[in-house]
């Protein structure tokens, strides 16, 4: 029995792409926790493994939900409500950005690939709070994931980097908009971790050695590590926190060399 017990509680996690994904962890430490769970897919293609994923966890609801479209991300949230009726906490563990954009200069990144960055990765919450946040009758917990190359330089990163910042920002008004609603919005900012994203990044080996050799730890954070610290912002212990970025990088954002 986990020390948070979440039951009787519903979950929407969106992002889990594969095993790797980080919201596959959170997903899963959830479900330990004793909550029910909705478990979102981008597309089709995606649909197969997402359901295999969540096999063990009885109960959980699959549904597609491609945050590009707003109409989308509504009619997921009403799939959800169908099936649960209130949601207490959501899980927004998404982003995307082309493959040529997460390398070479930032400053060659095109107006296109810069709208899709930041379409994707950092406007995409706002829908997500917006229909969700309905659903959220008792109040409740929403978080995000940012790296903290949102206000530092990690070549290879790139466009990625606007659209942390933009997604913190917005971490911040979404805190404030739904304050009253006693809906909590907060994001985890882990150090590097082995997923389908991070791997095309170039400059992402490098980010993690230095991680590794740097950190007051010394070494790399783990999956678990930064879906524990979701669970615990969905969870009453973190009643009094909103609008905050909380790292889980073994203390490398702390190191000035
Ligand atoms: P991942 O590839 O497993 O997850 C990214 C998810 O975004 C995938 O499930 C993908 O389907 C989804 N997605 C992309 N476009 C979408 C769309 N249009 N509609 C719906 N879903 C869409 O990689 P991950 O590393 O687990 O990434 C999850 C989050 O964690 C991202 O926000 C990422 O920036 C953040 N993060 C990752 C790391 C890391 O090192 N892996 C570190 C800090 C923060």
């Amino acid at each position: 029995m986990y020390p948070i017990d979440l039951s009787g509680k519903t979950a929407v996690v969106l992002g889990i792409a594969n095993q790797r994904s980080i919201a596959a962890s959170i997903a899963q430490i959830l479900h330990q926790a004793g909550a029910n769970l909705a478990v979102t897919y981008q597309n089709e293609r995606l649909r197969e493994g997402v359901a295999k994923i969540v096999e063990p966890w009885s109960g959980t609801a699959t549904i597609e939900c491609d945050v590009s479209s707003d109409d989308n991300v509504e009619a997921a949230f009403d799939a959800v409500s169908k099936e649960f009726g209130r949601v207490d906490f959501i899980v927004h563990s998404i982003a995307f950005a082309n493959r040529d954009d997460l390398g070479g200069r930032f400053i060659d990144t095109g107006r296109e690939g810069f709208r899709l960055a930041l379409d994707i990765s950092a406007y995409s919450l706002l829908p997500v709070a917006r229909y969700g946040a309905p659903y959220m009758t008792e109040g409740g917990s929403i978080v995000t994931l940012t790296f903290q190359a949102s206000e530092r330089v990690f070549p290879g990163y790139n466009v990625m980097g606007t659209a942390k910042a933009a997604l913190e920002n917005a971490v911040t008004q979404l805190a404030y908009d739904l304050g009253p609603e006693k809906i909590r919005v907060n994001a985890v900012s882990p150090g590097p971790l082995d997923t389908v994203s991070s791997r095309v990044i170039k400059g992402y080996r490098t980010m993690k050695r230095a991680h590794e050799e740097r950190s007051p730890m010394r070494r790399n954070v783990t999956h678990d590590e930064a879906a524990g610290t979701a669970l615990f912002l969905c969870s009453d212990l973190a009643s009094g926190i909103t609008g905050q970025v909380i790292r889980v990088d073994t203390g490398y954002s702390i190191m000035g060399i």
